[in-house]
């Protein structure tokens, strides 16, 4: 069975094709990279539209397949931009009626974790999903992934990329910031903020903006930024693993591609006799193959919709998701 599945909540359009095995045969993409200010939802919806055909062609072609050889369409239903989901949605309902194959509309940070537990060993983890829009610790309990500690205000992701804008760099600031940080190992005061389960980022943006405008060094707040925010999250992430008994940490989003993350949480699951886990970094930022995987799954399990049924939710929240497969 081959699935094909279209991802574009946000600044990335991907298209990805796996088989029932969860073997990555294409997994492309492109990722609207605004010259100045964040992303504007409009300007994102048109990167899409103009690239989603292309892009299609081209995942058909790396895989080595015709379109006529897929047994299903899966787009990303949500949460993300408004237009951005619209514009992703009527491309595969236009595929799937024009291929005659069924669709399925899949939650975003449901497929994060699908696409952890198909390509690595996890097989019950806690997802670390660490985004640009998306912060939250999920984990199944009785038949839905639950959300157990999440942002308050903006994404991890959001935090770096805005610090980074605010001082000239370019987007995505969160690599740009990595680099720096390992230049330096000064702790300057940052706002620690973990509020029971859930965490806060806004108040570190200022204050780190502040520390700025008072003359200190990028390098020292790049380090000091990454040490106090992955410090939040990888308490907030061990709680959640002592509370629902799991031995199994993944990591999804693109933050995850920060090595000085994966150290500390994987420092975390060591010190509490767990595993981390860290899918190869083309599935951990937002992407077409993650979406094939979960539709491929739900299809598996019964899950059908009809056309009507693929109305896009902005507000698609992971504990809305029946998790049937499982
Ligand atoms: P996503 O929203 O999941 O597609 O991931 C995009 C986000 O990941 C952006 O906010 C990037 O700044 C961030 N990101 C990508 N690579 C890294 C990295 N090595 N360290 C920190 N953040 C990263
Ligand atoms: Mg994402």
């Amino acid at each position: 069975m081959l699935a094909l599945g279209i991802e574009g909540t946000a600044h990335t359009v991907g298209v990805g094709i796996v088989d029932e095995r969860c073997r990555i045969l294409a997994n492309v993409y492109d990722m609207l990279r605004p010259e100045k200010g964040g992303i504007h939802p409009r300007e994102a919806a048109n990167h899409h539209a103009e690239l989603v055909v292309p892009l299609i062609a081209k995942s058909a072609g790396v895989a080595g397949i015709e379109l006529h050889d897929l047994d299903l369409i899966a787009f990303s239903q949500g949460p993300g931009l408004g237009p951005c989901l619209r514009t992703v949605a009527t491309a595969a309902r236009a595929l799937a009626l024009s291929l005659d194959v069924p669709i399925l509309g899949v939650n975003h940070c449901v497929a994060h974790l699908e696409i952890g537990r198909g390509v690595t060993d996890a097989k019950d983890p806690v997802l670390l999903y660490v985004s640009g829009g998306n912060t939250q610790v999920i984990a199944f309990a009785r038949g839905r992934y639950r959300v157990f500690g999440e942002t308050l205000d903006i994404g991890i992701g959001n935090l770096l990329d805005k610090f980074a804008r605010e001082c000239g760099l370019a987007f995505p600031g969160g690599p740009i910031l990595e680099n720096l940080a390992l230049q330096r190992s000064r702790l300057l005061p940052l706002p620690y903020s973990v509020k029971g389960m859930d965490v806060a980022f806004s108040g570190m943006l200022t204050a780190a903006l502040a520390l700025r405008t008072h003359g200190a060094s990028l390098e020292d707040l790049a380090f000091s930024i990454q040490e106090v925010a992955f410090a939040m999250l990888t308490e907030v992430t061990e709680r959640a693993m002592a509370h629902v008994d799991k031995e199994e940490v993944l990591l999804g989003g693109g933050v995850a591609r920060n090595r000085r993350l994966q150290e500390m949480v994987g420092r975390m699951a060591s010190d509490r006799g767990a595993t981390m886990f860290v899918p190869p970094g083309d599935l951990c930022i937002d992407n077409g193959a993650m979406i094939a995987w979960t539709g491929l799954e739900m299809h598996r399990a019964g899950v059908r919709m009809t056309i009507r049924g693929t109305t896009v939710d902005q507000r698609y929240r992971t504990d809305e998701v029946s998790v049937t497969w499982r």
